[in-house]
């Protein structure tokens, strides 16, 4: 818990997320504002309860937990470890919750603005309906690690099997035998690029493939490499990968079927 950093926090004024970069920014360019509204109104983007500390001036600027979350919040277990994860991810019988992961990140990307719930009938919810990221690790429940794509990396984040997900621009590229998923962030940088076998990308839904760079959201489950410049990552299947392209209506992501 105590190295546990997030990379978005809620606020509670105007009921919606911010991202360690979008406060960075605020931080760093008009620190008046950031004081008067922003640095003591940051919650847990999960259970809305424990308050955090922008930790600005880190190596890797992120949000740190100062008190308690809900009791049934993800952010009270311990993450999995490397090897965890690893068994976790080649349990067959685990591809269910896998997809219910990347389905909820898509999901949390489209930005809620809550005003129909009071802040009590959302706590209510979010201890009732179970997180897929609580998963059971010889009979012990452990958080499933997830992380925004645009994100600042810290060292923790490469080399384990983890969710990645965004609101990013993508674009599919080719060489002989294999395929490249190109990740951008809005200033059109290159933060990851995923390979996909021949193989793979033959299976991966024909919704998810186009041409040319599109806006849209993502999530995937792999491990990532740090590589200078862009990281690298790999998909080993085609249920690792969604991708919801902007045009595609919000209707359909249940619809998403792999
Ligand atoms: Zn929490």
């Amino acid at each position: 818990m105590a190295n546990l950093k997030f990379d978005e926090c809620f606020l509670k004024n105007t009921q919606k997320t911010i991202t360690v970069n979008n406060l960075l920014h605020i931080h760093d360019t008009n620190i008046q504002l950031y004081f008067s509204v922003y640095s003591d109104d940051c919650y847990c983007p999960v259970c809305f309860q424990a308050k955090l500390s922008f930790v600005a001036n880190a190596k890797t600027p992120h949000f740190r937990s100062i008190n308690k979350h809900l009791e049934s919040c993800e952010y009270n277990f311990k993450a999995t470890t490397k090897k965890q994860a690893e068994d976790f991810y080649s349990d067959t019988n685990n591809r269910e919750t896998i997809n219910r992961m990347l389905r909820s990140c898509i999901d949390s990307l489209y930005q809620k603005t809550y005003t129909d719930k009071t802040e009590e009938t959302r706590k209510s919810v979010n201890s009732h309906s179970s997180s897929p990221f609580i998963v059971l690790i010889n009979s012990n429940k452990r958080r499933f690690r997830k992380k925004r794509i645009t994100a600042v990396f810290h060292d923790e984040d490469y080399n384990i099997k983890m969710i990645f997900y965004g609101k990013v621009l993508i674009k599919w590229e080719k060489d002989d035998t294999d395929w490249f998923l190109i990740i951008k962030n809005n200033a059109q940088e290159c933060v990851c690029k995923i390979k996909v076998t021949g193989k793979v990308y033959y299976y991966i839904d024909d919704r998810m493939k186009f041409s040319g760079l599109k806006a849209g959201k993502v999530a995937f489950i792999a491990e990532m490499k740090e590589y200078k410049g862009c990281n690298s990552s790999y998909i080993r299947r085609s249920s690792d990968l969604m991708i919801n392209l902007e045009d595609i209506v919000d209707d359909c992501i249940g619809d998403m079927s792999l």
